[in-house]
Parts: structure tokens; sequence; C-alpha cells
């Protein structure tokens, strides 16, 4: 089937109208007619070849919400009518430890990634959710619970994950000092999550203007990164900081807000090497650590969580057209907090 799209036609180039083929639907997959697609700044990096190895034409897109309309033969998980959200990956070896646990994003076999990858013959590209329809096995689908709209449910596909499973890991709860850089797409989910787990939660940001919301999303303090006496009072307070910033940034400075045996968790993907200096990390025993993504049975918990908590992402819903606006809006951190494509505007 024949499907419209979006992609970047090269490196860097503007997005623009696409057509991609999608699989029939097989006895294990379901067909979603797509509703929303998040814009991650990860859709940006890729399709600017931020990262190396980009394969284009590229259709971004690994925050997919829709309605199953097909379903194949073994089919037990979706009917149609049912919502389903699709992440980072559709498929992966199925074979490997990790597989094998349930954490399927550190795969160290093939991982087929939502897009700029290649499926399971490791030959055909893989497009991704800027486009009207996707074919995926039900093992890697969602469920997106009843009571989170598709516009809000779609960041959490992607940005909500990548905060929630860190978050969990390292027992974010009360009595917890979380901190979270970056109020962007990830962030945003960060302050939201950290809170619900109960977690006193620190904001630290380069965009003075971000504090009322930071607060109303649930921060309990706000941190300016460039001011020098309030980062100074701050040291050595905190147990565990999820850093999403998207850019090359001093991570001494930041690192020194941690306490005695605390961790910072890298999730922001920026082009060049991280630097920290040997002694920021042994003055307090410090960690520094890196997390990606999440399992299918964690994104579902993570889905199952955000419901029960009664939110999804804080959207900018926009038409297709406005895209490449969108991505520079993102890139000059001016998202409040996710931009969401309204797929229908694929059809205008
Ligand atoms: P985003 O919406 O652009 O948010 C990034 C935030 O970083 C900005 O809002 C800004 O927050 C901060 N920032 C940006 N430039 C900065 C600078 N020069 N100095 C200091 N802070 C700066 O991006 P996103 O979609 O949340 O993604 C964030 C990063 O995570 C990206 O690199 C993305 O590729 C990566 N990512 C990783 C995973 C994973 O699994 N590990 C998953 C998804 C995305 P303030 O304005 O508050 O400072
Ligand atoms: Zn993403
Ligand atoms: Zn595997």
């Amino acid at each position: 089937m024949d499907v419209n799209a979006y992609a970047a036609p090269a490196a860097g180039a503007p997005l623009a109208p696409f057509t991609v083929r999608r699989r029939e639907v097989g006895p294990d997959d379901i067909l979603i007619d797509i509703k929303f697609a998040g814009i991650c700044h990860s859709d940006i990096h890729q399709a600017r070849e931020e990262w190396g190895g980009a394969i284009f034409p590229m259709v971004p897109g690994h925050e997919i919400a829709g309605v199953v309309t097909a379903v194949g033969s073994n089919v037990t998980k979706f009917s149609v009518g049912d919502h389903a959200g699709v992440g980072c990956f559709v498929d992966s070896c199925r074979e490997c430890d990790n597989c094998k646990a349930g954490l399927e994003q550190y795969c160290v076999g093939h991982m087929v990634v939502t897009y700029n990858s290649t499926e399971a013959d490791k030959v055909s590209p893989t497009y991704g959710g800027y486009s009207t329809h996707i074919v995926v096995d039900q093992g890697y689908a969602l469920r997106i619970p009843d009571g989170l709209a598709l516009d809000i449910a779609a960041p959490l596909l992607c940005a909500g994950i990548t905060l929630y499973s860190p978050l969990r890991h390292w027992n974010a709860g009360p009595g917890t000092k979380v901190g979270i850089m970056g109020l962007g797409g990830l962030g945003h989910m960060g302050v939201k999550i950290a809170h619900a787990m109960g977690a006193d939660v620190t904001l630290i940001s380069h965009s003075p203007g971000k504090e009322d919301d930071a607060r109303r999303l649930g921060a309990d303090h706000f941190l300016l990164s460039s001011d020098k006496a309030a980062m100074s009072a701050a040291r050595n307070s905190m147990d565990l900081i999820v850093n999403t910033v998207s850019a090359d940034i001093d991570l001494n400075r930041p690192m020194s807000l941690l306490g005695l045996n605390g961790t910072m968790c890298i999730v922001g993907l920026p082009e060049k090497p991280l630097s920290v200096g040997a002694f920021t990390l042994t003055g307090q025993r410090r960690s520094i650590a890196g997390s990606n993504i999440g399992g299918i049975r964690e994104t579902q918990e993570m889905l199952d969580f955000c419901a029960e908590h009664g939110f999804g992402s804080d959207v900018e819903v926009i038409a297709v057209q406005q895209v490449n606006e969108a991505w520079d809006r993102v890139v000059n951190s001016d998202v409040r907090y996710r931009f969401v494509i309204d797929i229908a505007s694929l059809n205008d």
C-alpha cells in the first residue's frame, strides 16, 4: 500500500512530500491509521546528519499514535478500532539476552529502528511516523490507554519512556532529590514523571523564561545554569540528574550538583563527545551513566502510569506543512513542550 509521507530528501534539506510503500499486513501485524506524530530532537539530529550514517530519503517520526484499522490472523493483542502506539523500534533480533529480558532497546543483534534503519532483512529501509499509516508486528506496538488523548499520548512513545526508564532504574521516588536538565520535550516529561513518582524535583535550565512552566509541570525548584551563585549554593545536593540537553555543553558545573554517590544519567545525544574532569567524578564518588529509551514492557508500564496519573505531554499541534519551521524552533529551545503533527494534514 502506498501512503502519503513527508521526507528529508538529503542531509539538511527541508522536508517535502514523499510516498512510502507499506508492506501487506502479515499474520502477526497490525495496520495503524496514524493520527499524530511527535517531533523529537532525534529526528532533527538524524536528518541533519549530526550522528552520521543517515539513510535518505528519510521519513522521520518515532512518536506515533493512531487507530488500528486491520489485524493479521494471529493477532490477539489488538482489535480493529483500538488505540495503538509505536515508538523508536519496530522489531529486534528476539534472540539475544537483552531481547529475551524485555530490554529490546539494548538488542545486540539487529534492532529495527522505526526509521533511518533497515528491516529484519537488513536491506529494505524503514520509514517513520510522518506518514499516514504504518504496519507493525503486534509485539512491538503499544496499547494507548483510554483516557489518554492521542495527541498528548504520541510524545510518550519516545520522550516519556526515555525519562521514565532511568527514573525507575535509579529509584526516583519519595526522599530522593532528582535534577532534570533541559526543559524541552524530554525534560518536561521528566519533570512530570519524577514529580508523579514522589521525588523532589529541580529543573536545571539555560532559559530564564522557563521557571513558571517548570513549577507548573511539577518542579519544586528551578536552577538557572548561568546563575553562578545559585549553582554553587546547590552543590552536592542531588542524588540523580537526568541530562536531556541536545547541545554540546561542559558537564563539570552541573555534575557538581550531585552529592555522594550521585549519578548523572545522560539521555541527550549531542554531536560531540562529552567533557567532564576526573576531579568532578572522584570528589564525591560520582558516576556518569547513560540510558536509551525503554523496552516494550516498560513502555506499556509508562503509558499506564501516565494514564493513571492523568497526564500526557504538553503539545503544540501543527500541520505537516509547518514542520520545517517547527524544527528550527526546536533547535532554538522554543517549543512548549512538544510539537505534534496532525497527520490528517498530510492529505491536504
Ligand atoms: P528539545 O526539545 O530540543 O530539548 C532539549 C533541551 O536542551 C532544550 O529545551 C534546552 O532546555 C536544552 N538546551 C538546548 N540547547 C542548549 C544549550 N546550548 N545549552 C544548554 N541547554 C540547552 O529536545 P528533546 O526532543 O527533548 O531531545 C533532547 C535530546 O535527547 C536530543 O539530543 C535527542 O536526540 C536525545 N534523545 C535521546 C533519547 C535516548 O533514548 N537517550 C531519546 C530521545 C531523544 P532549556 O531551555 O531548559 O535549557
Ligand atoms: Zn525520540
Ligand atoms: Zn536482540
